[in-house]
C-alpha cells in the first residue's frame, strides 16, 4: 500500500521542529527513524497531513556521561548505542538489550527516542528503561517535562507525553558498580522477532553472596513495560542459587495486564515470565560475579 498524501517537513532546529508542530496542529506526526511510523504510513493506520522529519536536528543526537548517567539523544540511532564505549562499560544492559532489537538494518535506522516514544507493548527498550528507572526528557508548548520510565508507558502505543511533546533525550543510570550485572532474555515471535515476552533483570549482589537488590523489567506480555516489584522484594536479601530464585519469580507476572493472541495466550504469556525472570536473574547474577 502507499501511503495518504502528506507534506514533509525537514527542520534543522528544536525550534523549528516545535514551530511546525504547532503549524500542523493534531495532523502532524513526527518521523524519527521510520522503521515503526513508515510501515503504519503505508498501512493507512496513521494519516498525517504533515510528517516532520528529525533527522537533520543534529542537536537530538549523542551519547554522554552525566555523573552516574548515561544520556542518550533522542535521535541516536541504535547502532550508535552498540557501538558506545561508554555504554558497554557502563550500562551494559542498554547493549544486551539492544543487539536484539530487529535486524541490522532496523539498528540502523531506528532510535532510542522513536523506540521510547513509540511505546510498542512488544518492544525490547521499554523493558530495559523500567529496570534502570530510565528519565525521559521532553520539549513542548509547555516546556520542558521530565518523566519517569515507571509512568511513562501507559497503554498500547501510548504514553504520559503531551500533545506535541518531542522526546529530546532519555537518561539511564549506570550500573558498573561492583557487585551488579545485567541481562536481558527475550522470547522472540518466530514471524516479527519481536519479544513475546522479555525480561531485564538488574541484579546487586552482597558481599554474602545473597541478592543485595534487584530490578526487572518485563515487555511483550500486557499492553506496556512495567516493573516485577513483587519478585524484586521477594528476591531482596535471598541466596541467588536456582530454587530461591525460582520460589522468587514464581509471581514475576502478578499485576500485569497479561495479553493474549494466536500465539501466545495469557496463561502462556505468564508462564513466560515466570522462566525467562529466573533465568535473567540468574545470568545477571553471574555477570556480577565475573
Ligand atoms: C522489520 C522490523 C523489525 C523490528 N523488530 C523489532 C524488535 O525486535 N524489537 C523492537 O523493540 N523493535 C523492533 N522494531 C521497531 C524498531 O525498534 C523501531 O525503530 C522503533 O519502534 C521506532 O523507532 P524509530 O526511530 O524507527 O521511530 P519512528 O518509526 O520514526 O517513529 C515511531 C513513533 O514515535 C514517534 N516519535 C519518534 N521520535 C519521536 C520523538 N523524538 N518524540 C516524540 N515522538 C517521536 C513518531 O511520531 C511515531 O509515532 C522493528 C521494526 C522493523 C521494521
Amino acid at each position: 500500500m502507499y501511503p495518504s498524501n502528506f507534506a514533509y517537513a525537514a527542520p534543522t532546529s528544536l525550534a523549528d521542529v516545535l514551530a511546525q508542530m504547532q503549524a500542523a496542529g493534531d495532523d502532524g506526526k513526527l518521523l524519527a527513524g521510520g522503521q515503526s511510523l513508515i510501515p503504519m504510513l503505508k498501512l493507512r493506520l496513521a494519516e498525517p497531513k504533515t510528517v516532520i522529519d528529525l533527522g537533520k536536528v543534529q542537536s537530538l543526537r549523542g551519547i554522554r556521561v552525566d555523573g552516574n548517567s548515561i544520556v542518550i539523544g533522542a535521535m541516536t540511532p541504535y547502532v550508535d548505542v552498540l557501538d558506545s564505549a561508554d555504554v558497554q562499560r557502563r550500562c551494559p544492559l542498554l547493549v544486551q538489550t539492544i543487539s536484539q532489537v530487529g535486524d541490522p538494518q532496523v539498528r540502523s535506522r531506528g532510535t532510542v527516542g522513536g523506540s521510547i516514544a513509540h511505546a510498542d507493548p512488544a518492544g525490547d527498550l521499554p523493558a530495559a528503561a523500567v529496570a534502570l528507572g530510565a528519565v525521559v526528557t521532553a520539549t513542548g508548548p509547555s516546556g520542558n517535562h521530565t518523566y519517569d520510565a515507571a509512568n511513562f508507558f501507559q497503554d498500547v502505543l501510548t504514553t504520559a507525553l503531551e500533545p506535541n511533546e518531542v522526546v529530546t533525550s532519555v537518561s539511564f543510570s549506570a550500573t558498573d558498580a561492583p557487585g551488579t550485572g545485567t541481562a536481558y532474555l527475550k522470547h522472540r515471535h518466530p514471524a516479527s522477532g519481536y519479544a513475546v515476552v522479555g525480561i531485564a533483570a538488574i541484579v546487586m549482589v552482597g558481599a554474602d553472596g545473597n541478592c543485595q537488590a534487584a530490578r526487572i523489567g518485563i515487555t511483550g506480555a500486557g499492553s506496556h513495560a512495567t516493573r516485577a516489584t513483587s519478585t524484586e522484594q521477594a528476591l531482596a536479601g535471598k541466596p541467588l542459587d536456582a530454587q530461591s530464585v525460582a520460589a522468587a519469580c514464581a509471581n514475576a507476572a502478578d499485576g500485569v495486564d497479561l495479553m493474549g493472541d494466536s500465539y501466545a495466550s495469557s496463561d502462556y504469556r505468564a508462564h513466560l515470565i515466570r522462566v525467562l525472570s529466573q533465568r535473567a536473574v540468574l545470568q545477571a547474577a553471574q555477570n556480577a560475579r565475573r
